[in-house]
């Protein structure tokens, strides 16, 4: 049941078609994880526990540095030296105190992986390296939980939606490990691309719209243009090759 205090909260998303109270309380009952707290982990928590969301999970094991504040909104100054997931978890709670938020210390790896994300309905890739990354669309094909992935560079974005046995996953469409190093960022891509997982998550929670799946959405904020490249479940593929699911 939604309260009257949440009928108005959401009274201007209720609205939408398709959405209605019986969205709303789907959002109420959700369950999900982000994983990471910088850039893109910013802008979709904050849109997330706006839109109702009932348990935000999030996972990061970094503390706040000052070179962070040029796109990891949810931290400030104040913040620095401050573990990402305490900051994320005052700054969300401002937000809306409806939303459970749940701060896990904690660093993504092979050994953890499967248990920090079971129970959880799906996953927010908000990581900045693919071998994490893959560690986590391993996990989400295994355990049937939808991926949501996002990553950016400079002005340059990407994003894409994994169902599970349904759709290419990460692994269809890159190959290979890049290296781990900084690279360069300005804070509008991960919220642009932060804001189109968050788009998606909302869809596929309440069920209405058409999924990112089997469409690798690029974003160029030089020119100002978004490309969809189609991409295909790969047979061979060794995270999801095995995976055949009806529909
Ligand atoms: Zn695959």
């Amino acid at each position: 049941m939604l309260t009257r205090e949440e009928l108005e909260r959401y009274d201007r998303q209720i609205m939408i078609r398709g959405v209605g109270e019986e969205g709303q309380k789907k959002l109420k009952q959700a369950k999900i994880i982000i994983a990471g707290s910088g850039g893109l982990g910013s802008s979709a928590s904050i849109y997330l526990a706006a839109a109702g969301v009932g348990r935000i999970q999030i996972v990061d094991h970094d503390s706040v540095e000052l070179s962070n504040l040029n796109r990891q909104v949810l931290h400030g100054d104040e913040d620095i030296g401050k573990k990402k997931v305490i900051s994320a978890t005052e700054k969300l709670k401002k937000i809306n105190r409806g939303v459970e938020i749940e701060a896990i210390e904690e660093t993504i790896t092979e050994a953890n992986v499967s248990q920090l994300v079971a129970g959880f309905d799906l996953i927010v890739d908000a990581l900045d390296n693919l071998p994490t990354r893959y560690l986590l669309n391993k996990a989400a094909l295994a355990m049937d939980i939808p991926f949501f992935h996002g990553a950016v560079y400079g002005f340059e974005g990407r994003a894409m939606t994994v169902i599970p046995g349904k759709s290419a996953c990460l692994r269809c469409v890159y190959q290979g490990i890049t290296p781990q190093e900084k690279f360069p960022v300005i804070g509008v891509t991960p919220a642009v691309i932060g804001c189109i997982q968050a788009t998606e998550v909302i869809k596929y929670i309440v069920g209405v719209g058409e999924l990112l799946t089997n469409r690798l959405l690029a974003y160029d904020g030089l020119s100002m243009k978004f490309t969809e490249l189609k991409v295909k479940k790969d047979p061979n593929c060794e995270h999801c090759g095995h995976l055949v699911k009806e529909g």
